[in-house]
């Protein structure tokens, strides 16, 4: 008997998942006598902002190889966080975008 030690994509039972987190930032740089940006003088350094916003996240986990996607969201990882909660997360995902399947 095998123990399940991996995390299944429900879609294709393939195991090839990756979790994806996409953010969008905008980064502000006061414009004074040099380079934009207080920070900067003789040229604009994008990690040199005076300001960081972080306008969208998205987290999703990805099947490789049929390409589905399990829309997710872990605010922190924490040991709690482990296989059986992430096969529970794509599970719950694909049954929420796949009303028909009976779990
Ligand atoms: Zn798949």
């Amino acid at each position: 008997m095998n123990i399940i030690n991996r995390i299944i994509c429900p879609n294709c039972n393939d195991d090839h998942l990756v979790l994806k987190y996409v953010a969008t930032y905008e980064y502000s740089y006061v414009l004074d006598s040099d380079a934009p940006g207080l920070k900067n003088t003789n040229e604009l350094l994008p990690h040199m902002y005076d300001k960081r916003e972080q306008k969208d996240t998205q987290q999703y986990i990805e099947c490789r190889t049929c390409g589905t996607s399990y829309p997710c969201y872990f605010d922190r990882w924490t040991e709690r966080m482990n296989k059986t909660a992430l096969q529970n997360a794509v599970n719950s995902a694909y049954l929420a975008t796949h009303p028909s399947v009976q779990p």
